[in-house]
C-alpha cells in the first residue's frame, strides 16, 4: 500500500515539468519559470497526489461503482450469438472477480441484469 501511494505521488510530479511552465506563461515570468513557480508546483502535486489518491482509489476499488468488462466482438455464452459482449464484474453486493468469466450479448446481459435486480441488487447496467 504505501509502495502504491509512493508511486502514485510519483506520476503526479511528472505532470510538474508540463505545470511549471503554463504557471509561468500565466504569470507573466519567463517560460522555464522561477524557482517560486517550480516549488509551488511540486508542492500543489504533492498536495494533489495525497488527496487523489483516496479517491481514485475510491473510483477504482469501491463497490458502489460497477466494473463492466466488454469485449469488441465474440460468442455469447449463454445464446451463443456473435456480438459485441459485455460482464458486469462488479457492483453492490456482486462480485465476479474471482470468477470464470461470462461475456453476454446485450439482449442475455439485460435479462441477467434484469433477473439481478428482481434479486434486490441495484444496478444501474449498461447504457444498452
Ligand atoms: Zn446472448
Amino acid at each position: 500500500m504505501i509502495r502504491r501511494f509512493l508511486l502514485y505521488i510519483g506520476r503526479w510530479q511528472l505532470s510538474s515539468p508540463i505545470l511549471a511552465p503554463i504557471v509561468a506563461l500565466f504569470t507573466g515570468t519567463p517560460i522555464w519559470g522561477t524557482w517560486q513557480t517550480w516549488a509551488g508546483t511540486i508542492v500543489a502535486n504533492l498536495i494533489g497526489g495525497c488527496i487523489f489518491f483516496w479517491v481514485d482509489r475510491f473510483i477504482f476499488t469501491s463497490a458502489s461503482v460497477e466494473m463492466w468488462h466488454v469485449k469488441e466482438n465474440g460468442i455469447c455464452d449463454k445464446c451463443g450469438k456473435e456480438a459485441s459482449l459485455w460482464r458486469l464484474v462488479l457492483a453492490p453486493n456482486y462480485d465476479k472477480r474471482q470468477s470464470e468469466p461470462k461475456f453476454l450479448c446485450m439482449e442475455c446481459s439485460k435479462l441477467k441484469t434484469d433477473e439481478l435486480r428482481r434479486k434486490g441488487l441495484k444496478i444501474r447496467g449498461k447504457s444498452y
